[in-house]
């Protein structure tokens, strides 16, 4: 039966009679379906949707992962609050507004933990752009707020820890990825958290300046790829059935943290 979702993406490698073992994540994140998708419900203990539409469905292991990454914040942080937006339609394949991707079921838009000037944690009123500075300017209610680093490190470091998450991308602006790389190099944090916080945090180019979240992918599993899920982009290697990562130096990887931040 077609859905919506699959007459207006139009996609060669959709599901159909003649393609029945194509599910789940089909296609690209630019081009693809989601079939049996799970829906972010609006609110959990630890995150709660910006927007109460039905741009909520991922594939069920990243949409728990997401719940995962959120709740390991809250423990760490009592009464921290996740903003989600936006993840994908019921069935993808929709090009949303303000996303060229979220079509598959394979990323979600994750807004800043922030906090007021004076470090109390508060709940993100929404998109709102950090500066250099870290700070960030709150249209509603006329204030500024400080992007917790703290504990969007946190989020970061469970994500990109939790091999089930297979983290591939975190798109975020450059000034953001700087400050949250610099406050894990003085916290200790063990050298292939580091590494890979360094590999999957980007800002691309082109795809908007993502200074007011951070935009997470999830990269096909093995099996996935079998139904349909099209990879696109660098294999990560600790994802690779197998292998592990090589341990690095701290040296190194500042060295590698200041060179890649250098103006
Ligand atoms: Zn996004």
């Amino acid at each position: 039966m077609c859905t919506l979702g699959l007459l207006v993406c139009g996609c060669v490698h959709a599901p159909s009679p003649f393609a029945p073992h194509r599910a789940g994540s089909v296609g690209t994140p630019s081009r693809g379906v989601l079939t049996g998708g799970a829906p972010l419900p609006d609110q959990g203990a630890s995150y709660k949707r910006l927007r109460h539409n039905d741009r909520r469905y991922g594939l069920p292991r990243f949409v728990d992962a997401i719940t995962r990454a959120a709740d390991s914040v809250a423990r760490e942080r009592p009464q921290s609050m996740l903003v989600v937006g936006d993840l994908s339609a019921p069935h993808g394949g929709q090009l949303l507004p303000h996303h060229a991707s979220h079509r598959t079921g394979r990323d979600a838009d994750l807004l800043f933990y922030v906090t007021t000037l004076e470090g109390a944690p508060v709940e993100s009123p929404g998109f709102i752009s950090v500066g250099r500075d870290g700070l960030a300017f709150d249209k509603e209610q006329n204030r500024f707020l400080r992007l917790d680093v703290a504990r969007e490190w946190l989020l970061v470091r469970s994500l990109v820890d939790d091999d089930a998450a297979r983290v591939q991308w975190i798109f975020v602006h450059d000034n953001v990825r700087a400050l949250l790389l610099e406050w894990a190099v003085a916290r200790n944090e063990p050298p292939y958290i580091l590494h890979r916080a360094m590999d999957v945090m980007l800002q691309p180019h082109p795809g908007g300046p993502h200074d007011d979240h951070v935009h997470v992918r999830t990269a096909c599993t093995d099996e996935e790829i079998l139904t349909g899920c099209e990879p696109t982009g660098p294999t990560r290697p600790w994802m690779a059935k197998g292998t592990h990562d090589k341990p690095q130096e701290t040296a190194e990887l500042l060295r590698m943290l200041v060179e890649s931040d250098a103006p």
